[in-house]
């Protein structure tokens, strides 16, 4: 304190200050070399590594429409591979599972879904190599098929297709290979270059084909990993267990894991105790594309958070005190895509490319957006609709966005709840529109650097309608219940109904009893009257909002 520094007893000092305290009580202070913990970690390229190199398991995911059979045909898979000797034999559930299929191995995420593969890839996992999309004979391409095409592609990971339930009377493989032409993935029987397996989950049927197939696709992508070197990876799921405390699931991606080692994941840290594999035996160490149990950390780590292996269990310590994947994260945050980002790339000349991702009301105009934004491409900057979609801004979306670093485009829609705070953590930008050409004007502002932007809008608050009055004179009144921020008279307010803008306009009147009021909090309820609209129905949310100036 005397040297004019508050420090805990907790705190790190530095060299300087440390030296004088030292020398204070009579010691020297030495300054020993250590390993900077925030320098990103490379995994081993081909290159490098040529000779210590070897073959690796794939890491599948299952994606497709709710109710296509990615569950059934996650079971179904699992049951090809219980082997007649093996004691117990079924899997245990710990987010991920290896199986072996002809003296190979691959490894299934178990969580099917894209919005799980995705959220691993927003905090920057790249963990999966090749996506099954599940598709049901009977029902064709459904909304969320579409989008997992556009997840999967996204990631550019190759995609296998599983025509599924062809038991099923009404199965129309062909049907199928005619609208996922549509969107790019060209059968291999048709010329192109996708492999569509046909199966049935629940009948066992062509699940052997759809091995094989996985087993050539990664044949064909090599992949490699080196399993000399200390083990790195991404943690799948995890869990605080009542005996064992926090337990996560890893997936070792590269090197060898063993019980012993010291661990970083994310911003905890521990030494590995035990491991175990998916079957639930104990194992000592585990090699590359292995999932994996791991016991002996200090806190439960986040699905999704890189792990790495380092000398000691200080190393490890000073590491996710920085955070395990900080190195990689700040590239990351840096890379994020804004329009105004964009402007400064242009004139760096590193802006090759704007991934844009649009969500509108209606197919007709969605369509037009898209192909309008399409055009806008110019030899310098390709846009590149990364997924587009009509309804709400969702979590999947920022996600996508987060992932693909994307710009999210809302025309006429809404984010829902969980997605705007989803983009301030991700930091991804949404972009609303209510008038095409105005869409068109700042894209193509944007593309050409020019971009200056003046206002931007704040949301103020948001309230939900309970119920409806119609006062004779006055017209419709909603009786609404503010659920954030406030409301306040002569606000600009929008009204939004399933997602979707249905007024925009003025805040006219507020009441709260019989009394007139200037504001209302969050948390209390009051009467709203819209200017010049009377059609507001229970259910509606109203978004408060004013347009903020941009320094
Ligand atoms: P998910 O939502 O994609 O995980 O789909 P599920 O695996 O839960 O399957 C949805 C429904 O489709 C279940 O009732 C399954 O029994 C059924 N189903 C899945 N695969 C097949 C199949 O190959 N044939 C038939 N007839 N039904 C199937």
């Amino acid at each position: 304190m005397q040297l004019g520094y508050l420090a805990t007893i907790n705190q790190e000092l530095d060299v300087e200050v440390a030296g004088k305290v030292a020398a204070e009580l009579g010691y020297e202070v030495e300054t020993a070399e250590v390993a900077d913990p925030t320098a990103p970690t490379k995994f081993l390229t081909a290159e490098s590594n040529q000779d210590k190199l070897v073959s690796r398991a794939p890491v599948v995911v299952v994606l497709g429409h709710v109710d296509h059979g990615k569950t059934s045909l996650l079971d179904a898979i699992r049951k090809t591979n219980v082997t007649a000797g093996e004691a117990g034999g079924i899997t245990q559930h710990i987010g991920a599972s290896r199986l072996e299929i002809k003296g190979k191995n691959i490894v299934f995420l178990d969580t099917p879904g894209h919005e799980a593969f995705t959220s691993l890839r927003a905090r920057g996992a790249r963990v999966t190599d090749i996506a099954v999309l599940v598709v049901a004979a009977d029902e064709g391409v459904k909304p969320q098929t579409v989008e997992a095409v556009n997840h999967a592609r996204a990631a550019q990971v190759p995609i296998i297709v599983a025509v599924n339930k062809m038991d099923r009377p009404g199965a129309n493989p062909d049907r199928i290979r005619q609208q996922l032409s549509e969107y790019g993935l060209v059968s291999e029987d048709w010329g192109g270059d996708t492999i569509f397996v046909p199966v049935s989950a629940v009948k066992g049927d062509g699940i052997e084909d759809l091995l094989e197939m996985i087993l050539l696709v990664a044949e064909m992508a090599d992949l490699k990993a080196n399993p000399a070197s200390p083990a790195r990876g991404t943690v799948v799921e995890s869990r605080l267990d009542r005996g064992r405390g926090p337990v996560g699931t890893f997936l070792v991606q590269d090197g060898t894991l063993r019980v012993g080692d010291a661990v970083a994941v994310g911003n905890t840290s521990g030494k590995v105790r035990a491991l175990y594999d998916d079957k639930g035996g104990k194992v000592e160490e585990v090699g590359p594309s292995t999932p994996v149990e791991v016991v002996g950390l200090s806190e439960v780590p986040q699905a999704g958070e890189r792990f790495e292996v380092l000398s000691d269990e200080r190393l490890a310590r000073q590491k996710a005190a920085v955070g395990a994947d900080q190195g990689w994260e700040k590239e990351r945050r840096q890379s994020r895509a804004t329009l105004d980002d964009l402007k400064r790339g242009i004139e760096e000349g590193r802006a090759r490319e704007l991934n844009l991702i649009v969500k509108a009301d209606v197919q007709g105009s969605g369509e037009a957006l898209r192909g309008a934004l399409e055009r806008l491409s110019a030899e310098e900057v390709r846009v590149n609709i990364v997924h587009s979609a009509i309804g709400a801004i969702n979590e999947s979306d920022i996600l996508l966005a987060a992932a693909a670093d994307a710009i999210v485009i809302g025309f006429n829609v809404r984010p829902e709840q969980g997605a705007r705070g989803a983009a301030e953590r991700e930091g991804v930008e949404i972009r609303l529109y209510r008038i095409i050409y105005e869409v068109i004007d700042e894209i193509q502002a944007a593309l050409k650097g020019l971009l200056e932007p003046k206002f931007r809008e704040a949301t103020k608050g948001t309230a939900t309608v309970r119920a409806v009055f119609k006062v004779s004179k006055v017209g419709t009144i909603a009786g609404s219940y503010v659920t954030e921020g406030k409301m306040t008279k002569g606000v600009s307010v929008r009204l939004i109904r399933d997602g979707v803008v249905a007024y925009e306009g003025r805040l006219d009147s507020l009441r709260r009893f019989k009394e007139d009021v200037r504001e209302v909090a969050a948390g209390y309820e009051c009467g709203i009257g819209l200017e010049n609209f009377n059609d507001v129905k229970e259910g509606d949310v109203i978004e408060a909002y004013a347009m903020e100036r941009v320094e």
